[in-house]
């Protein structure tokens, strides 16, 4: 039985005045009656004449007809309101909407009617229709997402993405959402705390790395990340657990491996300050050994000098008939004698020399000399001895020479003599020529011979100790120990100077000796 008041015209003017489009329909077959002008812009129609007396179904979804129907047939039955619907509007230009509609039963004008009050749910709709895409969206997302998601909504997981739901699956864990998150998220005041913040203050809470323990007897190395998000309305904390066990494994064995290295090197280290400790009691050892050396090689020369002087002087005593006359054969002996006696005096003084400056014990006295003189001076002294063999000696100074040059006079002409010496004893035929020269802050004196000369590979053994280089069988054997040229060496550094060998072999000799000028 058909319910609701009865009402006649005045009706309308009522509906039009109401805020909400309002429609009437004629409860049998569900044509228009009449239309506010609000409800017919909602339906697209210029005009109410447009659709009055239409059927209402032909301004609704095909699929919704039987919801009419059946709501038509209940106010019909005396239902005194239908619970409201959402409709799909077919609006007259072809374009849809939805409306929200709420209908009472009446009567109007005598006939039963159904007074629907119509409210336009268009953008609503709308916007629910791009939530669900763009949850659709979220979704496709996060379940394809290889790191494992939670969302959880006042901490307890309401969703768990497969990532999730396979790594606590592995680990025993079959259901995931119902759970309290701080079953396997960390739970300590400081990450609640940071929830707790998140809920009332928004945002995301950084990167944090930290252990999740997905079962009792499983726990490992993780990396999380929360951001506040809408889960159905509600706020709810999004947590992307990205496991870094591998990751960590990998430093751990770097670590190790760089232990092992460091384990390499400390013990390469101790090896070698063992060795550097050896080495340095070794030095000691042989600074202990060379100091005993170089004192027995003293003690042993000052001995031998003694003696020596007597056999030099009295053989002279002999020799010059001091002591008697002598024969002819006793004087040649008593000759060799003494010139044995001299050149071992000479070995025994340069012994001394060379170990005078091994051991440090020598002095550099410096003072101004001409050096002009002294080389002349020196090359009349052993003018004789060349001359003796019928050997040509000369000096010859070099233009704009330095008229001083300051150095340690002794050690420079024991040098020089040396070198004359070694010229006039090595060359049989021709000249010793001793060549003053200056340049670049450099005072040079050579010492030029045109003896046997000495081959290239023995231009620097020769400066060695006690080297003696082997002679041809045509040119005479050396006289002496082989300590001339090392001692004048050792003594051209000591002045800060160099010594050098330039030589042909069949051609001669020149030493050259340099001394700084400043
Ligand atoms: P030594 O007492 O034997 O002369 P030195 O140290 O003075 O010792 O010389 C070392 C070696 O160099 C000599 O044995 C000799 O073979 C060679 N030597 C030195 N001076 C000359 C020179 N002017 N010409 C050729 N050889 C030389």
């Amino acid at each position: 039985m058909q319910s609701g008041g009865s009402y006649g015209p005045e009706l309308l003017g009522f509906l039009e005045l109401l805020p909400t489009p309002a429609v009437l329909l004629r409860l049998d077959d569900g044509a228009i009656i009449w239309l506010s002008s609000s409800g017919a812009g909602l339906i697209g129609a210029e005009e109410n004449s447009q659709v009055v007396g239409k059927s209402i179904l032909e301004f609704v979804a095909t699929e919704q007809h039987a919801f009419v129907t059946r709501d038509m047939h209940k106010l019909m039955q005396g239902a005194d309101r239908v619970s409201p619907l959402v409709y799909t509007l077919q609006r007259t230009d072809g374009k849809t909407g939805s409306v929200h509609v709420e209908s009472i039963p009446l009567v109007f004008n005598d006939t039963p009617a159904a007074l629907s009050l119509l409210v336009d749910v268009t953008e609503r709709e709308d916007a629910l229709i791009a939530l669900g895409e763009s949850e659709t969206r979220y979704r496709s997302l996060v379940e394809s997402s290889p790191d494992a998601i939670l969302v959880s909504v006042a901490g307890e997981i309401v969703y768990a993405n497969p990532t999730a739901a396979a790594d606590a699956a592995r680990h025993g864990v079959t259901e995931l959402e119902g759970c309290s998150v701080f079953e396997f998220l960390p739970s300590d005041p400081d990450h609640v705390g940071r929830l707790k913040q998140l809920y009332t203050e928004g945002g995301v809470l950084p990167w944090i790395e930290t252990i999740v323990r997905y079962h009792d007897d499983h726990a490992f190395p993780a990396e999380i990340h929360t951001t506040l998000i809408a889960w159905h309305g509600e706020p709810a904390a999004q947590t992307v657990v990205r496991d870094i066990s591998q990751r960590k494994a990998a430093e751990a064995e770097i670590r190790e491996y760089q232990d092992h290295l460091q384990q390499l090197v400390d013990e390469r280290t101790r090896g070698l300050e063992r060795a550097m400790a050896e080495l340095e009691s070794m030095n000691l050892d042989l600074m202990n050994a060379n100091a005993a050396k170089s004192s027995f090689m003293a003690a042993m020369s000052h001995e031998l000098r003694t003696p020596l002087n007597s056999i030099i002087g009295f053989s002279a005593i002999l020799e010059k008939g001091l002591a008697g006359e002598l024969n002819e054969e006793q004087a040649k002996q008593i000759e060799i004698i003494n010139a044995a006696g001299r050149q071992l005096l000479g070995l025994v003084g340069n012994v001394l020399d060379l170990e005078r400056i091994e051991s440090g014990r020598t002095e550099v006295i410096t003072r101004e000399l001409a050096p002009v003189d002294m080389a002349i001076k020196l090359v009349e002294m052993v003018r004789p001895l060349a001359e003796n063999k019928g050997l040509h000696i000369s000096c010859i100074p070099g233009e704009d020479l330095p008229q001083r040059l300051r150095t340690d006079q002794l050690k420079l002409e024991q040098i020089i003599m040396n070198l004359l010496a070694n010229g006039i004893k090595y060359t049989d035929t021709g000249s010793v020529v001793l060549n003053l020269s200056a340049e670049e802050g450099w005072f040079r004196f050579t010492v030029k011979d045109t003896g046997p000369g000495v081959p290239p590979d023995q231009h620097d053994l020769i400066f060695e100790e006690f080297y003696q280089h082997s002679t041809r069988d045509n040119v005479a054997k050396p006289v002496g120990a082989g300590l001339g040229l090392a001692i004048a060496r050792r003594l051209a550094d000591l002045l800060g100077g160099r010594l050098w060998l330039e030589s042909e072999e069949d051609v001669g000799s020149t030493f050259a000796l340099e001394l700084p000028l400043a």
